[in-house]
C-alpha cells in the first residue's frame, strides 16, 4: 500500500493564536510604511488561502498602486517576520488535539509518505511546524506550498510529482489524502482528485463543512486510532 498524506498547517495541525496575521501586518509596515486597517484585515479572511493570494488581496484593498510589483518584497519580509516570531509562536500557539500522535503513527507506517500542502510559503510552513516539533514526522521536501503556486487547487499534482522525483514513489490521486479545515482545502482535494478529510479545528464548524460531503469530517483528530485506520486502509 502506498499513501500520500497532505496536511494543511493552520487550523489543521496547529493554531498560531493570531501570530499568522500579525506577521502580515509587520511585513506591510516594512514594505509600505503602514499596516492594513482593522476594516481591511476583517475583510481579508486568511483561512485556506495561499500567502501570495492573501498578500495581493491586502494590497488591492489598501489601494496600493501596482500590487503585483510589491508582492515579492511583501512575501520576502513575511518570511523574515515569521522566522523572527518563531519563539513567540512556540510559546503562544500549539498543535491541535491528536496531531502529534497521529503524525508519529503515520510516520512509522509502511508505505505512507506524509508532508504539507499549505498556502504558506515553504519557509514559513517549515517554521510553523518546527515550532511545535512536528517537522520530525514530515517529509517537507515533497510538500506543495503557497510559494509554488498562488492557486491552492494546483498543489496536489505538485506534491505527487515531488514524491515521484525525489522519493521514487509512484502515487496516484486516489492514493492521496488532503487533510484541512476549510472549503478551500476541499476544493483543492477535488481539483486534485484526492480523498479529503476535513476537521473543525480551524475557523469552520462541522455544520459549516458538512454540505461539502468530504470523505471524512471530524470535530478534531483526537481519535487517532480511527483516523489512522481510515487513512491507511
Ligand atoms: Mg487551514
Amino acid at each position: 500500500m502506498a499513501r500520500l498524506v497532505l496536511w494543511d498547517v493552520d487550523g489543521t495541525l496547529i493554531h498560531t493564536n493570531g501570530i499568522g496575521s500579525e506577521v502580515f501586518d509587520r511585513a506591510f509596515v516594512q514594505v509600505l510604511g503602514l499596516a492594513p486597517t482593522a476594516r481591511i484585515t476583517q475583510r481579508v479572511r486568511l483561512s485556506g488561502k495561499t500567502d501570495p493570494q492573501i498578500a495581493l488581496e491586502y494590497l488591492e484593498l489598501m489601494e496600493i498602486e501596482d500590487p503585483a510589483h510589491h508582492l515579492p518584497l511583501v512575501l520576502e519580509l513575511l518570511a523574515v517576520e515569521l522566522a523572527a516570531a518563531a519563539e513567540t509562536l512556540a510559546a503562544n500557539g500549539g498543535s491541535l488535539p491528536g496531531v502529534p500522535e497521529l503524525l508519529a503513527r503515520l510516520a512509522g507506517a509502511d508505505g505512507v509518505h506524509q508532508t504539507l500542502l499549505t498556502g504558506n510559503l515553504a519557509a514559513n510552513a517549515a517554521v510553523k511546524v518546527a515550532a511545535f516539533g512536528l517537522d520530525q514526522w514530515l517529509d517537507l521536501e515533497i510538500g506543495a506550498y503557497g510559494s509554488d503556486h498562488a492557486d491552492r487547487c494546483e498543489l496536489v499534482p505538485i506534491a505527487i510529482e515531488r514524491a515521484r522525483r525525489l522519493r521514487g514513489v509512484e502515487l496516484a490521486p486516489e492514493d492521496t489524502w488532503v487533510i484541512g479545515d476549510t472549503e478551500r482545502d476541499f476544493a483543492c482535494a477535488q481539483a486534485g482528485r484526492a480523498h479529503c478529510l476535513l476537521v473543525a479545528t480551524g475557523g469552520s464548524r462541522v455544520s459549516d463543512l458538512a454540505h461539502l460531503e468530504p470523505d471524512l469530517l471530524l470535530e478534531d483528530l483526537s481519535d487517532t486510532d480511527a483516523v489512522f485506520k481510515i487513512l491507511t486502509s
